[in-house]
C-alpha cells in the first residue's frame, strides 16, 4: 500500500509517519528532507532552491517529480510508500497519479491532519530532529528523554526554515495551492480526515486503524 500523510507544516506528518514505518512496512518519503540534505550539502540543486525553501515557497514541480519518479521506479520500495510532505499541488497530485501508474502502484489512502494556524505556529517553534536517528520531538509538546531517545541531546536540531517568519508563509502556501488538494482525493474517495489535535498517540491510534482496515 502507499499513503500520502496530509496536512500543514507542524501538523505532525512526521512524527506519525516515523511511527507508522516502525509498526508497518513502509518507506517514508519526506520532499521537505530530501530537500534539505541538498541545502545542507550545499550541492547545486541545493544552491538553487535555498532561497525558495528559506522563504516558505513551493520548489518547482519538475524538481519534485523528479525525486518522485526516482522513489517510484525503485523495486526496493514497490508499494510500500508513505508520503509526508508530498502533494503539494494539484499538478503534483495528478503526476504522482500518472508516475505511480507507470509503475504499477496506486495510493491507497490519504490520511489529513487537521490541525489550526495557532497550533502549527506554536509546534513548529519548538520542534527539533535529532541529526543521529532522524527522530523528530517537540520542546514543549513531546521533549525528548532517557525514556524515548538513546542518542546524545547535543544532536538535537532546529530545522533553518522553522522560524516565524517562514512559518506563516508555509502556512499561507499550504491554504493557497495544498489545501485544494483535498478535494481532488476526496472525490476519489480516498480520503481519511483526523484530528490533528488530539495527542499524539491518539492520532496514530486512529491512523493505525486505518491502515489496518485497509489490509483486510
Ligand atoms: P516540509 O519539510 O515538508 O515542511 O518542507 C519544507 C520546505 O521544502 C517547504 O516549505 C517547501 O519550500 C519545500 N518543499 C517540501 N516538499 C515540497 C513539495 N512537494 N513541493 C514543493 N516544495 C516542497
Amino acid at each position: 500500500m502507499n499513503i500520502i500523510l496530509f496536512g500543514p507544516p507542524g501538523a505532525g506528518k512526521g512524527t506519525q509517519a516515523d511511527n507508522i514505518v516502525k509498526n508497518f512496512s513502509l518507506h517514508k518519503v519526506s520532499t521537505g528532507d530530501l530537500l534539505r540534505n541538498e541545502i545542507t550539502n550545499n550541492t547545486n540543486l541545493g544552491k538553487k532552491i535555498k532561497s525558495i525553501v528559506d522563504n516558505g515557497l513551493l520548489v518547482s514541480d519538475d524538481i519534485i517529480n523528479n525525486f518522485i519518479e526516482q522513489i517510484l521506479s525503485n523495486k526496493n520500495f514497490y508499494n510500500r510508500l508513505i508520503f509526508d510532505g508530498y502533494p503539494r499541488n494539484l499538478n503534483q497530485a495528478k503526476n504522482l497519479d500518472f508516475i505511480a501508474n507507470k509503475y504499477k502502484q496506486k495510493i491507497s489512502c490519504v490520511l489529513s491532519l487537521d490541525v489550526d494556524k495557532e497550533s502549527v505556529v506554536k509546534r513548529i517553534l519548538g520542534r527539533q530532529s535529532c541529526t543521529k536517528c532522524g527522530s523528530i520531538f517537540n520542546e514543549y509538546y513531546n521533549p525528548s528523554t532517557n525514556k524515548n531517545h538513546s542518542c546524545d541531546p547535543k544532536f538535537l536540531i532546529k530545522r533553518f526554515d522553522d522560524n516565524k517568519k517562514t512559518i506563516v508563509k508555509r502556512f499561507d502556501t499550504y491554504i493557497e495551492k495544498t489545501l485544494p488538494i483535498l478535494n481532488y482525493y476526496e472525490e476519489q474517495k480516498l480520503l481519511h480526515q483526523i484530528n490533528g489535535e488530539a495527542e499524539i498517540d491518539q492520532i496514530y491510534q486512529q491512523i493505525q486503524a486505518i491502515i489496518v482496515s485497509l489490509e483486510t
